[in-house]
């Protein structure tokens, strides 16, 4: 018996962050909209735990104990006094350290996945919080939708969102999470950073569903320092804009590219022009937001 789970990509709508806290966390105030790009966690019962991948980058994903799906295998087996006795198979779709949670996504996934496997049933507030002691972004990998996140982006919200369509540039190569935030410090270094607040005019344009709207309420308080990392980054944001897209902004800390447009239609042809300009690596065409990790029917 196997059990699989399908689980989202995400992109911060609104990305606020404050100056670091002396234990280095930044404060964030974010919105997260999940998107319809997905990994898939497969969990079967197995003699030692074991990790395999498979998906354009799946190179560059660890496969040892590192890994995020198994370190939730690991702590829920711990929870529940087993041992992790499972083999994970993630088919990766996801960019790999590209700014939209993919790691995450399979902590969350693989936490889902496990839980009905063993047959645990642990309450959904447990799941979200052993989520959160797997990294900032896990817990809303499992809730999906649109959520306001604060404290480092754990603390989660729901809020209401009209569906949108995107287009997401893949660039050569990831950035690190950590250095993007080292370089916000770098950028911000001697300025006042006031506290993040989630925006008014973002929640109330992504509540209308109007992408019109949406476009000037896009923000991502790391941009800078992802661009201040990757300049050609610019290139990128030009090609897109330039082939009809409503806004452009940094995913997370990046360096994916997200892409706010009206439809499917101008999906297709912004993600043909950002092919054929060759800024990016390669493209990905979705919408949101969906539903957080799921257990696929077996
Ligand atoms: P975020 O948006 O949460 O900052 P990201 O999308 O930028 O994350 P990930 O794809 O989560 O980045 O990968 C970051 C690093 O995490 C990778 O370089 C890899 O070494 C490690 N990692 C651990 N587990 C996984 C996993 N299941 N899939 C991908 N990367 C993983």
């Amino acid at each position: 018996m196997s059990v699989t789970v399908r689980v989202p990509a995400k992109v911060n709508v609104q990305l606020g962050v404050g100056a670091a806290r002396p234990d280095g966390f930044h404060p964030l105030a974010t919105v997260f909209l999940a998107v319809s790009l997905f990994d898939e966690v497969t969990a079967t019962p197995a003699g030692e735990p074991t990790v395999t991948c498979e998906g354009p980058d799946a190179d560059q994903v660890p496969l040892d104990r590192t890994n995020l799906a198994a370190r939730a295998a690991e702590a829920l087996a711990a929870r529940a006094g087993i041992e992790p006795a499972v083999h994970l198979h993630i088919a990766k779709n996801i960019p790999v350290a590209g700014g939209m949670a993919g790691g995450s996504a399979d902590g969350a996934a693989a936490l889902l996945a496990c839980d009905t496997l063993w047959g645990l049933d642990t309450p959904r507030t447990e799941l979200l919080a052993m989520c959160a002691e797997l990294g900032s972004d896990v817990p809303f990998s499992l809730l999906g939708g649109a959520a306001l996140g604060t404290g480092r982006g754990e603390l989660l919200t729901p809020v209401d969102a009209g569906s949108f369509h995107w287009v997401f540039a893949v660039a050569d190569g990831g950035l690190s999470t950590p250095a993007v935030f080292r370089e916000f410090d770098r950028l911000t270094a001697g300025t006042t950073v006031p506290e993040p607040e989630p925006s008014p005019e973002l929640l109330a344009a992504l509540a209308s569903g109007d992408p019109d709207r949406l476009a000037p309420a896009l923000s991502n308080g790391l941009q800078a320092a992802s661009l201040s990392l990757r300049p050609a980054l610019a290139d990128t944001f030009e090609a897109g804009i330039g082939a009809g897209a409503l806004a452009a902004l940094v995913s997370g800390s990046g360096p994916t590219t997200a892409f706010l447009v009206r439809d499917a239609e101008g999906a297709a042809k912004v993600a043909a022009a950002l092919e054929a300009s060759g800024t990016c690596r390669t493209t990905r065409t979705a919408s949101g937001p969906v539903p957080g990790a799921t257990v696929l029917p077996a």
